[in-house]
């Protein structure tokens, strides 16, 4: 199968972490017979030094001919670099919010996954931890309160501020559909996460979950209010497979939800349309503070990497194999420098490409 897949390398860490993935990706090709093809896309501070913007047109018309994008992080160190000099629009941030609005991603993806060779990491009881976890929040991007009509208004001598939570039943139809359809991919659970005991917008939202997952009979729905998701998160992380919620309240329960599994160098992510197609990303940024050092952590961008095969190329064999080979290089005890303990062995960012290639298998 050709696979079209747009790259964006990015800054600092960036183009190191994502030459690692790439350098996966050939393997799965390698052993999976796979052709696959790169189109090299500039975002972020490496498109302002190309092109004086962050991000062209003809950028964004160049991923949208792709069936997926691959993502480094972007940005610098905004006290040195002469990016963050830039007037707003024209420094590297808003490039990424130009392309998510551009490609129209409206669900993000992120999963949250401890793996029991890690589980040193976890500021949970190990009672809590035992065999680890493994979960996906999908969380709403584009609608609710950070998408809301604001003001702030002086009303009798009174300074006021007003944040409107909207959605439509169609903005929670379509996500709740993609939540669906990948925990038909995973273990067919969904715990849909509202504030329905006091919000129009969430009485709304169990509605139309519920409306969704009428046409999903193999899986499981339960609803669960956000306060208790919070809890039942450091509580009991293990009963969750996917969280599907609107955005805020994935903003935080996903940063919650990360947090319990250790380093960010671990952490992938995606943003989807209502396609196949999505740009998968690590959730951590360019690391300005070790780039070009050679000891980034690639793992986020490699289980990136196979989250893409899986969601947007439906190559979920592939996907297994990388996330398998991952594991066992866990398992065989190395560790770039953000996940180090004692007793294991220490590698950089190209060795730990490596090593996890050389695990991958049929
Ligand atoms: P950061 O995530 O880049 O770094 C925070 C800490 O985590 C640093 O100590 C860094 O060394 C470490 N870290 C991050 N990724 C790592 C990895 N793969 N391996 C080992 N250690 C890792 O956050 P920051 O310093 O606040 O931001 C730096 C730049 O990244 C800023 O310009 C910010 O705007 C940008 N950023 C971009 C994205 C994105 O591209 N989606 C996301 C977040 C931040």
């Amino acid at each position: 199968m050709r696979l079209d897949i747009g790259v964006i390398k990015g800054d600092g860490i960036g183009p190191e972490i994502v030459t690692e993935a790439m350098k996966v990706l050939d393997k799965v090709g390698e052993i999976y017979q796979h052709e696959l093809s790169y189109s090299q896309l500039l975002l972020g501070g490496a498109s302002i030094d190309a092109h004086g913007i962050p991000l062209t047109d003809e950028t964004v018309a160049e991923a949208k001919k792709c069936q997926a994008v691959l993502m480094g992080s972007i940005g610098g160190d905004a006290k040195v670099s002469p990016w963050y000099q830039l007037e707003p629009s024209k420094r590297p941030e808003a490039g990424l919010l130009k392309i998510r609005k551009e490609l129209n991603l409206f669900a993000n993806l992120r999963p949250a996954i401890l793996y029991e060779e890690l589980k040193g990491a976890c500021p949970l009881k190990e009672e809590i931890t035992e065999g680890g976890f493994d979960m996906m929040i999908m969380r709403e991007l584009t609608g609710g309160l950070y998408f809301g009509e604001r003001k702030t208004v002086e009303e009798d001598g009174v300074v006021t501020a007003y944040d409107s939570l909207t959605y439509n039943e169609n903005e929670i139809r379509r996500i709740a559909k993609r939540g669906f359809d990948i925990a038909m991919k995973r273990h067919k659970k969904v715990t849909s996460v509202d504030k329905a005991n006091v919000l129009d917008s969430s009485r709304l939202w169990r509605k139309t979950v519920e409306e969704v997952g009428a046409d999903y009979p193999e899986v499981t729905l339960e609803h669960m209010l956000v306060d208790n998701c919070a809890m039942q998160l450091v509580k009991d992380p293990k009963q969750f497979d996917v969280i599907l919620t609107e955005n805020m309240f994935g903003d935080i329960l996903s940063d919650e939800a990360s947090m319990v599994t250790g380093s960010i160098g671990m952490l992938a992510s995606a943003s989807l349309n209502e396609t196949k197609f999505g740009l998968y990303e690590p959730s951590g940024g360019s690391a300005p503070d070790i780039a070009g050092k050679g000891i980034a952590n690639p793992i986020a961008t490699i289980l990136s990497a196979a989250m893409m095969l899986r969601f947007s190329l439906d190559l979920d064999k592939e996907a297994d194999a990388i996330e398998q080979a991952v594991a066992q290089v866990l398992k065989d005890g190395y560790r770039t420098g953000d996940i180090m303990s004692d007793g294991k062995t220490l590698v950089g960012t190209a060795q730990m490409g490596d090593l996890i290639c050389n695990r991958i298998k049929r």
